[in-house]
């Protein structure tokens, strides 16, 4: 394939930033702090190994993801608790923050709502930057591991992959069928995960997690939130996933409530101030 004459010139155009982000709104991370301060304990839930789990957190509470017995990766899937038709939107928070979230950084959800449904709040690896592989932790750029992928690549029959146990999780938390579940379960934040793009192929990478015992990642939620957490079948995913031979640890989930009146005049975020017209109908 012949290069055009300025092909050079082309490629030295310096890029532009997508979503300039001087204009989103910015969480009060100080008066979060003050509400946490005094905040009370009030559910914990252990996740299995290669298993998921869910939890619920209501608006200005918060949760807090924990590494307890060795390293290990997490998958988190977020709904809004009333209606799961609002959750996790991967795509448009990493287009929004960048690649990997951390403290002040948000989980943002799908449309029409595209609101923040949790602020992190706390993070103990945020310390870690980027390395000189190009790598960080809590990346948005992975989907889940999944059962099909390794179907089509290995041909392989194997039921512990984060998407599974997030189906199970759900499945059990709502009383429905796998069936019914499947379909509600989203790409991931991926919690303690270390990931990048080699620089070369722009091929995806993962590497062994920092993460270590008391490490946490800590959210403020912005609204009614359900959550399911998986312990990834690839343990801290040092060497592959998507099978029974990696190291395993638990998570902990615990979830915390402020003292009556640490959040007054706070108010959880609206759903998109967008009409919905796309350009068919006067906007009402
Ligand atoms: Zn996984």
């Amino acid at each position: 394939m012949q290069e055009p004459k300025d092909a050079e010139a082309r490629r030295a155009v310096t890029p532009v930033i997508c979503y300039p982000n001087d204009t989103l709104p910015v969480p009060d991370l100080e008066s979060f702090a003050r509400a946490r301060d005094g905040a009370e304990k009030i559910a914990e839930v252990r996740v299995e190994p290669r298993e998921a789990a869910t939890f619920r957190a209501e608006a200005g509470q918060f949760f807090r993801i924990s590494s307890i017995e060795g390293p290990q990766v997490g998958d988190l899937n977020l709904w809004n608790a009333h209606d799961l038709s609002e959750r996790f939107y991967s795509g448009k928070s990493r287009a929004l923050h960048g690649t990997h979230l951390t403290e002040g950084e948000r989980m943002w959800s799908s449309f029409p709502y595209l609101r923040p449904m949790a602020t992190i709040t706390g993070d103990t690896l945020g310390w870690y930057g980027i390395d000189g592989f190009g790598g960080s932790v809590h990346d948005v750029i992975g989907t889940r591991c999944d059962p099909y992928t390794g179907n089509l690549l290995a041909g392989s029959q194997y039921h512990h992959c984060c998407h599974s146990n997030l189906t199970r999780a759900l499945a059990d938390e709502l009383g429905v069928s796998l069936e019914e579940a499947e379909p509600h379960v989203h790409d991931v934040l991926n919690v303690f995960m270390c990931t990048g793009f080699t620089r070369d192929t722009g091929q995806y990478f993962m590497k062994a997690s920092p993460v270590r015992p008391g490490d946490y990642l800590e959210f403020f939620a912005e609204i009614d939130v359900l959550g399911a957490l998986s312990a990834c079948p690839g343990g801290d995913c040092s060497a592959e996933h998507s099978s029974d031979t990696a190291a395993c640890h638990p998570l902990l989930v615990e979830v915390f409530a402020p003292q009556a009146g640490a959040l007054d005049g706070w108010e959880s975020p609206a759903v998109n101030g967008y009409d919905r017209s796309h350009g068919r109908r006067a906007p009402s």
